[in-house]
């Protein structure tokens, strides 16, 4: 996998606001947020996008599903709900080659998405 905005991120070479990290994933801000809550949930394994996966990655998609509900709860999305998201390849919307969920809320959303 090629390198990507969100290596630098992982080696803390650029800023970003870290909502959390352990020794498989980081939450962090968005940059650029399209909701009033905006994060996205990234593998600090590289992995392209859910595309690449293999079945060794089952455990940590598993828990990447579990830091973006966690942080969702701590961002006070629960009540009003959310959206967890995933863009693969350009058809998807993906712009970074780095496997992300984004987490949205804090507002209504529209379907279908556009
Ligand atoms: P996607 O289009 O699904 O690949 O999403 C990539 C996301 O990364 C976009 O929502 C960007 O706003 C976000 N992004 C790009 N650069 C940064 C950065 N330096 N810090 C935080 N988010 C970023």
């Amino acid at each position: 996998m090629s390198e990507t905005i969100f290596s630098k991120i992982l080696r803390k070479e650029i800023p970003a606001t870290v909502l959390y990290e352990d020794d498989l994933v980081m939450a962090f801000q968005d940059i650029h947020p399209q909701a009033p809550v905006h994060f996205l949930v990234i593998p600090k394994q590289p992995i392209v996008s859910l595309d690449s996966i293999s079945g060794d990655d089952r455990g940590l998609l598993g828990h990447l599903q579990w830091v973006a509900s966690k942080v969702a709860r701590e961002q006070g999305l629960s009540e009003g709900g959310y959206r967890v998201v995933t863009n693969i390849g350009s058809h998807g919307g993906q712009s970074v080659s780095h496997l992300h969920y984004h987490v949205l809320g804090g507002r209504p959303m529209a379907w279908p998405p556009g």
